[in-house]
């Protein structure tokens, strides 16, 4: 079988690595909130470019605590409208909905799979006070365009970077284009931790200092809450093993593009539409490698048949979730087509390029 994602030799690559940090830890005798987290803290916002980074537990929470975070500093109030892709990963839309706000939802471009610049600002009203671009995939949205609507309407801007970790635009960073930046360091990202991990990332103190003490009960000194906040913390064992892969990120992302660059020049079946990406190569980390094909079940069962493991994402879009049953009866097409057209092939750091030739071969002898 031809794993969609190998996590066990991905860490095995490091294994002598991750176990001696994770020793370093235990003996230290001290496990939240210290010299680990500071240290990857810093290298964190030094890969992403800015001035901050902090960790949190998730990287859902990365979002939730941000926008939580301009409540409290009075920049958004219960009930103000967030723009965000109607075909992202639930997490972008609870984070709105955790807050009270009121999720706007905008039809990507069914190229890049990222939200439409052109449909933002149709859909600005006077309640609109942040865009929420999602990277889907691991490809930056279309920042440059994203932040010119923002400047222009006064707008807050909060990616979400959790599948796009070191990809880049104009040699600027996801992380470092908007106001601020929620990541994950779930296992399965392209940065990931032994277990949960998130931070957000800024170049607003002010936003910084909040996120501190709304992470920590709402506390910046022991025993003193100037918010209800919430416990909400990048452990010290976690934090030293995404020390250990931030140092190893770069590589992997070589050879996903390398994966990606096989896949885009060796599928040729009519039958398969390939993902799109901008003309500069750093601009996609690729996350996932997401194709598009009418007959979408069918090459799933036999590329699996075949022994070719590949996954869906997502299956069902957001406002056809049952969680969000009011919006049931909405109509996103481009969202809906997507849904049901992509397949996700096997991609991944440690993936070998003849069982990439494999794939590529099985997709095309795909017939109907
Ligand atoms: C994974 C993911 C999240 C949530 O991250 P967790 O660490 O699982 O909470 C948010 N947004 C997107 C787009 C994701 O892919």
């Amino acid at each position: 079988m031809i794993p969609f994602l190998d996590l066990k030799a991905i860490n095995a690559q490091y294994r002598d690595e991750l176990v001696s940090a994770c020793t370093r830890v235990i003996d230290s005798g001290w496990y939240i909130g210290g010299a680990e987290l500071a240290q990857f803290e810093h290298s964190f916002a030094e890969y992403c470019g800015t001035e901050f980074a902090i960790g949190v537990a998730n990287g859902l929470d990365a979002l939730i605590l941000t926008l939580r975070a301009w409540i409290e500093l009075d920049k958004l109030q219960e009930g103000d409208e967030v723009i965000v892709p109607s075909n992202t990963y639930i997490a972008s839309i609870l984070a709105i909905t955790a807050n009270n706000l009121k999720p706007v939802l905008v039809e990507p471009d069914l190229n890049s799979f990222n939200i439409d610049p052109n449909k933002i600002e149709e859909a600005i009203t006077d309640k609109t006070k942040v865009i929420l671009p999602v990277h889907l995939y691991g490809q930056l949205a279309d920042m440059p365009a994203i932040m010119d609507i923002a400047k222009r309407h006064n707008l807050l801007v909060l990616e979400d970077s959790a599948q796009a970790h070191g990809a880049s635009m104009d040699n600027k960073k996801s992380g470092n284009w908007g106001d601020a930046s929620g990541f994950s360091f779930y296992p399965g990202k392209n940065l990931g931790a032994v277990g949960d991990a998130g931070a957000i990332t800024t170049n607003d103190s002010e936003l910084a200092d909040t996120l501190r003490a709304l992470r920590n009960y709402g506390s910046h000194e022991k025993y003193k809450n100037i918010y209800q906040g919430v416990n909400s913390r990048l452990d010290e064992i976690q934090a030293a093993m995404l020390s250990v892969k931030l140092s190893h990120l770069d590589t992997e992302i070589m050879h996903r593009r390398k994966v990606a660059n096989s896949y885009l020049e060796g599928i040729n079946n009519p039958a398969i539409i390939l993902p799109t990406h901008e003309d500069e190569d750093s601009s996609h980390v690729w996350h996932v490698f997401v194709i598009r094909c009418e007959q979408r079940d069918a090459l799933q069962a036999y590329l699996a048949d075949n022994g070719v493991q590949t996954l869906i994402h997502y299956p069902i879009p957001p406002h056809k979730q049952q969680a969000y049953k009011e919006w049931n009866d909405l109509s996103y097409p481009i969202s809906e087509l997507i849904h049901k057209h992509v397949l996700s092939l096997p991609i991944g750091p440690t993936l070998l390029l003849e069982d990439v030739k494999k794939v590529i071969q099985l997709c095309n002898e795909f017939k109907l």
